[in-house]
C-alpha cells in the first residue's frame, strides 16, 4: 500500500463543492485502434520532429533562466498562422498562449467568472466547459439543444437575454455531437449575450465555416476565441492553446496566468511545430474525406449519424452505449462513451484504423443496435 493510503479523500478538508465530483478521465488504454480523444492520427512528420528537437536542444542551453513570461515571439507567430487563415489583421497584442486551451479557458473563467459569477453552455458541450467553472467556483448554466443537437439560435438568443451570464461557452464544431455555427448566427448570440462568450474553436480547421475571428473587429468587446494546437496540428503532447480577442482580454487574462506559465521548451517545440504548418495541416484534407467515408459506411451499416464538421462522429443508436463501447473494445477498438444516452463517439483516424473501426461496428450494429 502507498504511504498515507489510509486516508481517503472524504476525511481531507476539500471544499464542499468539490466532494463527491469525478475529474476528467478517458480512459487511457493500450488497445490496437485507439479513437477516443479527438487527436489527429498523423505523427508529425520526420523534418518537423527534427526542427523541434533542435530548437529544444538549443532552449535546453539556456534552461537556468525562465522563460519570455509573456511568449511575445510564440503569440507573434500565431498572430501570424490565424492571419493567415482568417485574413483578420492579428497582431502579437491579440494572442495568448497557454498550457492547451484547457488552460486557456480555466484563465478565463479565473479572470471573468468566480463566485457569485455564471457561465452557461449549451449541452451536450465539452465537458471540461462546467469542470472548470466548477473548479473556479463559477455557477455553471446548462442550456438545452435541440434533440438533433444543433443549437436553436432564437431561443438561445432569448435565453442569454434572460439569464444573462457573465460568461457563454459556444463550441464550433461542438465536441462531441459535430455541428458548427455559422458566423451570423455567432453574431445573433454575441449580441444577445450581455456578458462574453467563448468560442470554443478546438477543431476550426476541419470545419468548412469561417471562423468566429472573423467577428472579432465589430464584436472584440465581447468576444474570445480559443483555439489549440492538439487537433489540427498533431501537437496535442506538446500541450499549446491559444486565444485570439482584443487587446484588453489579453492584458485581463495576465492578471491571472502564473508567472512563466508556458515552458521554455513548450514555446521553442511550438515555434518549430508552426514552420511546418502546410505539412501538418495538410493531413486536414484527408480525415475530413475519411469523415465522409466514415460516416457513409456507419450509416450503410444502420447507424443513426449526427452530421460533423469536426474529426469525430457521434453515431447510434444503442439499446444500451456503455454495453456497446464495452463490445469495441473487447473487438480492440477504443472509441468515447460521452454521456449521451444510445450514442458513442468515434475519433476519426488513418485509413487503415477507419478500416478496423468499421468492420468492428458492422459487427457490433448486429447486436447492439
Ligand atoms: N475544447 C474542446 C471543444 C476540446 O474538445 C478540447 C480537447 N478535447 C479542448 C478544448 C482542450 O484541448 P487542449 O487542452 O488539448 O487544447
Amino acid at each position: 500500500p502507498a504511504v498515507g493510503g489510509e486516508v481517503g479523500i472524504e476525511e481531507l478538508p476539500l471544499r464542499a463543492d468539490l466532494r463527491g465530483k469525478s475529474p476528467y478521465g478517458a480512459p487511457q488504454l493500450d488497445v490496437a485502434v485507439r479513437l477516443n480523444t479527438n487527436e489527429n492520427p498523423y505523427p508529425p512528420p520526420p523534418e518537423l520532429v527534427a526542427d523541434v528537437t533542435a530548437a529544444v536542444g538549443a532552449a535546453a542551453a539556456a534552461l537556468n533562466r525562465y522563460p519570455d513570461r509573456d511568449a511575445v515571439a510564440l503569440r507573434t507567430d500565431l498572430a501570424a498562422y490565424l492571419g493567415a487563415a482568417t485574413g483578420v489583421p492579428l497582431t502579437v497584442a491579440n494572442l495568448w498562449a497557454a498550457n492547451g486551451s484547457n488552460e486557456i479557458l480555466q484563465q478565463i473563467l479565473q479572470a471573468f467568472g468566480g463566485p457569485g459569477r455564471t457561465a452557461l453552455g449549451f449541452e451536450p458541450s465539452y465537458s471540461m466547459h462546467p469542470i472548470i467553472a466548477a473548479g473556479t467556483r463559477t455557477e455553471w448554466l446548462a442550456a438545452p439543444r435541440r434533440a438533433d443537437f444543433s443549437i436553436d439560435v432564437d431561443a438561445a438568443a432569448a435565453l442569454l437575454r434572460d439569464r444573462a451570464p457573465d460568461v457563454t461557452f459556444l463550441t464550433s464544431p461542438n465536441n462531441p455531437t459535430g455541428q458548427s455555427l455559422e458566423p451570423a448566427e455567432l453574431a445573433t448570440l454575441i449580441e444577445a449575450a450581455p456578458g462574453l462568450v467563448v468560442v470554443d474553436e478546438a477543431y476550426a480547421e476541419f470545419s468548412d465555416r469561417s471562423s468566429a475571428i472573423t467577428l472579432l473587429g465589430t464584436l472584440g468587446h465581447k468576444l474570445l476565441v480559443s483555439r489549440t494546437m492538439s487537433k489540427a496540428f498533431a501537437f496535442a503532447g506538446g500541450r499549446l492553446g491559444y486565444l485570439a480577442a482584443a487587446p484588453a482580454v489579453v492584458d485581463a487574462l495576465q492578471l491571472v496566468r502564473l508567472p512563466y506559465h508556458l515552458s521554455a521548451l513548450t514555446q521553442a517545440a511550438a515555434r518549430a511545430a508552426l514552420r511546418h504548418a502546410d505539412a501538418t495541416l495538410g493531413s486536414v484534407a484527408a480525415l475530413r474525406a475519411e469523415r465522409e467515408r466514415v460516416v457513409s459506411a456507419l450509416a450503410a451499416a444502420g447507424y443513426d449519424v449526427v452530421p460533423s464538421d469536426a474529426n469525430f462522429v457521434l453515431f447510434g443508436r444503442f439499446a444500451d452505449a456503455p454495453r456497446a463501447w464495452r463490445a469495441f473494445l473487447a473487438r480492440g477498438v477504443l472509441i468515447r462513451d460521452v454521456g449521451i444516452a444510445g450514442r458513442l463517439r468515434v475519433t476519426i483516424g488513418t485509413p487503415g484504423e477507419n478500416d478496423a473501426f468499421l468492420k468492428v461496428a458492422a459487427d457490433v450494429a448486429r447486436t447492439e443496435v
